[in-house]
């Protein structure tokens, strides 16, 4: 019955901080989200302490009438949300679901084509000190040097040489749509299965704003912590009842043990909350903002990679500044604006460096804001940015504290949490 503040001050203290920072900072990592409160009570109930190897109905462990509930509900929501025949909701994180996969459909030494991470792809995508990359014969495709869009004809003569079991298409930083008809047909020259990891773009999909992964995808992964706004973890999805068949018994017991029975609880909660029609206004919301936020960038004198976005991702390209992705991260975040470095299409830049910064909307959008907001944050990056171009790596402090200023005022309009 001890609350957590007596029990444990310094892991309470930390909570209420990053509580703190996350009220009064504007967060515009792409790959993050603000959960409801009810997808927060769900995870943190009791679901925690139950063992429930197995799946709902054939568990190893007694006593799971009330978890398969749980996860009864986030297989029939996710379905629904994604129009299809199966989920496997089991997944910790989304790095796992994409190993779920490799484990049901691939042998160690089988060859797998991916999107390479500086072009947009992510680690688990084949990357080399990733797992991906070391268990298989990893080949990685890019983008085109003159638009940044995804490079189809180096996708198919890759596939071509290759032949590739499994070709991922998807990524961490794609501003723009995926060719989803496209990658099939190339897969379906080399006789590959297509794995769509929609992990940064399935709220929009589940909101009806970005085209689906079906019927192309053999198998398409995701995560559930991003646009989707649910709980941090992973889920499978297929129509292909053998492939079903091979996730589940991949998942468990092939890499995993006993499931996250409290976040599975969490996100059906978010999944029954992506069904309500709200969501499928907030998911129009986040396009909106980020092409807001794009073209008021671009008024600014920054050039965004691809020219702008269809989701809610967007590159920015700092080099017209001539600053660095590293030093903007930092300088933004001394006037608590949140966002990470990132490397640009061909960036001649490190990757601890960068020529970029990588936004997203989709948690502003879901803390209220809306384009007028997005273009007010657009013009406070570029003041903070003018500073860095002006000063070097240390930036314009006193821009960067009235930035701050504004920052903190700006977000006391848009309480979070109110209730904590
Ligand atoms: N796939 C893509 C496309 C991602 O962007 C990410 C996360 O950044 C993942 C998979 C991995 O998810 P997690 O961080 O939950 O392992």
């Amino acid at each position: 019955t001890e609350p957590l503040s007596s029990r444990d001050p310094e892991i309470a203290k930390a909570i209420e901080k990053e509580l703190g920072r996350q009220r009064d900072e504007i967060e515009l990592i792409a790959s993050e989200n603000i959960v409801s409160q009810a997808v927060m009570e769900a995870q943190g109930s009791v679901m925690t302490n139950k063992y429930a190897e197995g799946y709902p109905g054939r568990r190893y462990y007694g006593g799971c009438d009330y978890v398969d509930i749980a996860e009864n509900l986030a297989i029939d929501r996710a379905k629904q949300l994604f129009g299809c025949e199966f989920a496997n909701v089991q997944p910790n994180s989304g790095s796992q679901a994409n190993q779920g996969v490799f484990t049901a459909l691939l042998q160690p030494g089988d060859t797998i084509l991916g999107m390479s991470l500086d072009a947009g792809g992510h680690l688990t995508h084949g990357a080399k000190p990733n797992q991906s990359g070391k268990w298989f014969n990893a080949i990685q495709y890019g983008v085109r040097k003159q638009d940044s869009l995804i490079d189809y004809d180096q996708v198919q003569e890759l596939a071509t040489e290759h032949k590739p079991k499994l070709i991922i298409a998807g990524g961490s930083a794609i501003p723009r749509q995926v060719d989803f008809a496209k990658m099939r047909e190339i897969a379906d020259s080399v006789g590959a299965y297509l794995m769509v990891d929609m992990a940064h773009f399935a709220g929009l999909v589940a909101g009806g704003h970005h085209p689906s992964p079906f019927p192309y995808a053999d198998v398409a992964t995701t995560t559930t912590h991003k646009t989707l706004r649910g709980p941090r973890g992973g889920m499978i999805l297929t129509n292909n009842p053998d492939i079903a068949k091979k996730v589940n018994s991949a998942i468990f017991p092939g890499i995993q043990g006993g499931p996250l029975m409290h976040v599975i609880a969490g996100k059906a909660v978010a999944f029954g909350e992506a069904l309500r029609p709200e969501f499928k206004d907030y998911t129009a919301q986040v396009i909106k903002n980020a092409q807001a936020l794009a073209d008021q960038l671009m008024k600014g004198g920054l050039d965004i990679v691809t020219g702008g976005t269809d989701t809610h991702v967007l590159l920015v390209d700092l080099r017209p500044k001539g600053v660095k992705g590293n030093a903007t991260e930092k300088a933004l975040g001394r006037a608590n604006i949140t966002c990470n470095k990132n490397g640009i299409p061909f960036d001649p830049e490190k990757p601890m460096v960068t020529s970029g910064v990588r936004l997203g909307t989709p948690a502003g959008t879901t803390r209220g804001f809306g384009e007028a907001e997005f273009r007010q944050i657009a013009d406070w990056i570029v003041e903070v940015v003018d500073g860095l171009a002006a000063n070097g790596e240390e930036g314009n402090g006193e821009v960067e504290a009235k930035v701050k200023a504004e920052v903190l005022a700006f977000s006391k309009n848009f309480p979070l949490y109110p209730e904590l």
